[in-house]
């Protein structure tokens, strides 16, 4: 870990693999240093105390909380992470823009991450188990963890020859700013406490939850060999995604609902994005999946 704090300041705007990091510091502890931003972004939601509320207000939060939760849940997941369906060069940089504008970091930090968790859920190598970690370490404390800072390239092979993706990873703070920075120009620091911070807190805490809650609360249809949920409370908070069970029974799936009564909101702009063109090919689960209850 590097010593000076100018260096470390560095992080917070270039995250060039994280190089500064040594190995030996790839253990469980919490950079606070690094994790400033993160703090800062809970504390401004404080500003709701002197902004007030309106309908209005509440109307744009929840309308960035729905935008950026399907890009996180369709594009960061289900695309990035599974590819579970195809699409153009041109989309999917379009929505790994709305996907990093939800303060997750970048596509491929996020997708190199997940695939691991699929690949190791609830062993000891799989950083964010409640299981193994306990609760917070599981639910927030692992993204504080200068081992988990950087991104691991390996695992995202397919979509590193992609610089526009490179870029967007290497300096995850800069769409986000940008939206914080339109909030602002079209309504002030009302749009910015509400639309920007209370929105995104909101939607990264819910997102975090499928790490969290998803391996602890709710029924399991299939016995997978980790701990993983279905949970129709989670399911509509988070899109689709509380059907966490059935998704490590099969997570190359571009639904999590795998019946007609697992409400799926994802899936379902999905299936409307693949009807007007806009994607293609949405890989189905396979009627063996299915019977296998
Ligand atoms: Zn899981
Ligand atoms: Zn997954």
């Amino acid at each position: 870990m590097p010593n000076l704090p100018l260096e470390k300041l560095g992080y917070w705007f270039d995250t060039t693999n994280h190089s500064g990091y040594l190995e030996q510091d790839r253990i469980k502890v919490t950079d606070w240093f690094r994790i400033i931003p993160f703090i800062l972004m809970h504390v401004m939601c404080l500003g709701i105390l002197w902004v007030g509320w309106s309908w209005e207000l509440v109307t744009v939060a929840f309308l960035l909380y729905a935008l950026r939760m399907f890009a996180i849940t369709g594009f960061y997941h289900r695309y990035f992470s599974h590819r579970s369906f195809k699409t153009s060069r041109l989309v999917q940089f379009l929505f790994a823009v709305l996907g990093a504008s939800s303060v997750q970091r970048g596509p491929l930090w996020w997708a190199a991450h997940h695939r691991k968790h699929h690949r190791h859920s609830d062993t000891d190598k799989d950083v964010h188990s409640p299981h193994h970690h306990g609760f917070w370490w599981a639910h927030i404390g692992w993204i504080t963890s200068p081992s988990n800072f950087p991104t691991d390239y390996s695992q995202v092979s397919d979509f590193t020859k992609y610089p526009e993706l490179r870029f967007i990873d290497r300096f995850d703070t800069i769409i986000p700013f940008l939206l914080g920075l339109i909030l602002f120009s079209i309504g002030g620091f009302p749009y910015l406490i509400w639309g920007f911070f209370v929105s995104s807190v909101v939607l990264f805490h819910i997102t975090c939850s499928i790490n969290s809650f998803s391996h602890l609360w709710g029924t399991q249809r299939y016995s997978t060999s980790d701990q993983s949920r279905n949970n129709l409370f989670l399911a509509l908070l988070t899109f689709g995604e509380g059907w966490h069970n059935n998704h490590h029974k099969y997570p190359g799936a571009s639904r999590q609902g795998f019946f007609w009564w697992e409400i799926d909101l994802t899936y379902y702009v999905l299936k409307l994005l693949s009807f007007l063109g806009i994607i293609r090919d949405l890989r189905p689960v396979p009627q063996r999946v299915l019977e296998d209850c």
